[in-house]
């Protein structure tokens, strides 16, 4: 099928992706840091996703100097793209109103943090990274360039594993036995249940 059918529904992903978080972070950002984690490694993966995820995506979309790299979009890969936009938006706009000015694009404690375990963190420890990694895997199937497309998802995957084992030891030092009760009763990624069970609330 025509790629550009692929390069639009991209577009209109990344642009409610923005729309999404630009108030969020607005808002975030006017709350001092009062503990930051970024190191080199962080700093160089976070430019690394912008990379994979903004810059080489416009330059493909924009000019053909990315061309080399094109393959044929299918109607598969092209629709399993459009599902993985539409739950990865839904979950990244919901992490969002949930986790609130608690927000930081690195590792960061604000000033007044708050344990946020309600909402889509009710039984997912990272459900904006979870809405990331449905939207780089829908970057994946709708860019049919292996450079603009499919290249970010090694790219967010090496910045997930490198991520979750440290963020985690920061909000434990911070949160102590909360977080980590928290810890016990969630899983990082993935629900037990995908539908919610009766039951006591956690
Ligand atoms: N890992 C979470 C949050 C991503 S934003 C997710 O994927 O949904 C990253 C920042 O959120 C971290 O620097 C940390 O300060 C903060 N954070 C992570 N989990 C949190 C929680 N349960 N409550 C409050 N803040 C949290």
């Amino acid at each position: 099928m025509n790629p550009w059918f692929g390069k639009a529904a991209f577009i209109v992903s990344l642009m409610s992706m923005m729309l999404i978080r630009a108030p969020h972070g607005k808002r975030s950002g006017q709350v001092k840091i009062e503990e930051s984690r970024k190191g080199r490694l962080e700093v160089t993966l976070l430019a690394l996703m912008w990379i994979t995820t903004l810059v080489l995506p416009v330059i493909s979309i924009a000019s053909p100097f990315l061309s080399f790299a094109d393959y044929g979009l299918h109607v598969l890969p092209f629709l399993l793209g459009i599902v993985c936009a539409a739950m990865g938006l839904w979950l990244f706009y919901r992490s969002h109103a949930d986790l609130g000015i608690n927000w930081s694009i690195s590792l960061e404690i604000r000033n007044g943090h708050q344990l946020v375990t309600r909402g889509v963190y009710q039984r997912i420890r990272h459900p904006m990274y979870m809405s990331i990694l449905l939207l780089v895997l829908a970057q994946a199937f709708l860019l049919s360039n292996w450079i603009a497309g499919p290249l970010c998802l090694p790219v967010f995957l090496l910045m997930l594993v490198l991520r979750l084992g440290p963020e985690e030891r920061m909000m434990l030092e911070r949160f102590g036995n909360e977080y980590g009760a928290y810890v016990k009763r969630t899983k990082r990624l993935i629900p037990n249940h995908i539908f919610r069970q009766s039951g006591p609330n956690q």
